[in-house]
């Protein structure tokens, strides 16, 4: 037993100044001890370590504080690669990330509306793609999916769009790439990129990121960490009714949140009530040129679709108010296609919060949009991969390389 808890302590400590390294440009150990709060041997020893497995390097000295000037100490960066996966677009994107969050190589293939065992397909050979990049060791692997999502199992319960049902995408990918794998809902992977990689966001911090895109959801992080809910659905907004003899839902329900403020809700909106507003140039537009389309007719002042960009701001504020009731978290930020329309949409969306909400919490409440474009997801499921650190040391990874 005390054996047991000594390990226990030793995985905690080196786990504390690894964190500690990641947070910093450059350290010395000095340093870290006074950050840690741990001893001066103790830090020396773990650093040691740290060199060893090559997880860290020495980077040249630092100004000196009196005495004998210290070595800086820097994470190295590409001493592992993690691969990550964006399954929310008409097209699936992945990446191979280090661990400073910089996309080093990317690998696109569209869907084509594909979907079960063929959208599957799709998925290894993107991964098949950028294991032959060459990139090593490789941490895992981490995938950011629309649906609802079990992540501890790492099953797809549900993904309409890509007919998916209980899929259990973990243990497929474990299996064939001999990785770990993570998996989760793609607004709440959108929420862990923009919390580790976006600026300005608090160490144990609470973030909202509203993904509004093709469908449309929330991510939720509570004091510095995703917030799943109960059953993996915490943020699942988009399919919460706000018309309710609104338009159906691609969930069987009439009227939800998505039918009018996500990408495809204005697309079909646009198209039932002004179709005249958009050149359709053939039948088979996809989302990306639709939205460009009425993008352009909004910023040319249609009034119709006008109109419709509005309700959609509207309808998005009225959810995010719910949620400011709820959690009175004051960082909001929005990611996805549904930004492209631009500063005047996000002060109407900011306007329809103010009008909905208590007004004592709406002012210290900021709206913005999120920093990351499109790489929010790709980043974010990478990220989770390295949140707990384990995964990087050599034993935890997998011995066999590829
Ligand atoms: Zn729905």
């Amino acid at each position: 037993m005390k054996k047991a808890t000594r390990q226990h302590t030793k995985e905690h400590n080196r786990i504390l100044v690894l964190k500690t390294i990641f947070d910093h440009p450059s350290i010395s150990r000095a340093e870290i001890a006074r950050t840690t709060g741990l001893t001066r041997t103790t830090v020396t020893d773990i650093v040691a370590a740290l060199l060893d497995e090559e997880l860290v390097t020495e980077i040249g000295v630092g100004e000196s504080q009196g005495g004998k000037s210290p070595i800086l100490l820097s994470l190295a960066e590409n001493s592992r690669f993690l691969l990550s996966l964006d399954l929310s677009h008409s097209e699936f994107r992945g990446a191979v990330i280090n661990l400073r969050g910089e996309i080093l190589a990317t690998a696109c293939l569209p869907v084509e509306g594909r979907s079960g065992e063929e959208a599957l397909d799709l998925v290894y050979q993107i991964l098949d793609q950028l294991i032959e990049a060459g990139f090593r060791p490789l941490v895992g692997i981490g995938v950011g999916t629309p649906g609802l999502v079990n992540s501890p199992e790492g099953v797809v319960i549900q993904a309409v769009n890509l007919d998916w049902e209980n899929l259990p995408l973990a243990s497929l990918l474990q299996e064939r790439y001999g990785l770990p794998v993570r998996v989760l809902n793609d607004s709440q992977a959108a929420a862990m990129g923009e919390y580790t990689y976006g600026h300005g966001h608090l160490a144990e911090g609470n973030l909202v990121v509203i993904n509004a895109r093709h469908g449309l959801g929330a991510g939720i992080i509570l004091n510095g960490r995703l917030f799943p809910g109960d059953g993996g659905g915490a943020g699942e907004i988009g399919h919460v009714v706000v018309q309710e003899a609104g338009s159906l839902c691609r969930c069987g329900n009439y009227g939800c949140l998505e039918t009018v403020a996500s990408v495809q809700g204005v697309i079909q909106k646009v198209k039932e009530l002004a179709p005249g507003s958009i050149r359709s140039r053939d039948s088979g537009m996809q989302d990306e040129a639709s939205l460009d389309a009425i993008v352009q007719a909004y910023t040319a002042g249609d009034p119709q679709v006008k109109q419709i960009v509005s309700d959609s701001a509207r309808y998005m504020g009225l959810a995010i108010s719910g949620l400011v009731g709820v959690l009175n978290i004051q960082k909001i930020l929005i990611s996805g296609d549904m930004t492209h329309f631009g500063d005047a949409w996000l002060q109407a969306v900011r306007e329809a919060v103010s009008q909905h909400s208590f007004s004592r919490l709406v002012t210290e409440t900021h709206i913005d949009v999120g920093q990351l474009g499109k790489d929010s997801i790709l980043l974010g499921a990478s990220a989770v991969l390295i949140s707990h650190y384990s995964l990087l040391f050599r034993r935890e990874m997998a011995s066999e390389p590829l």
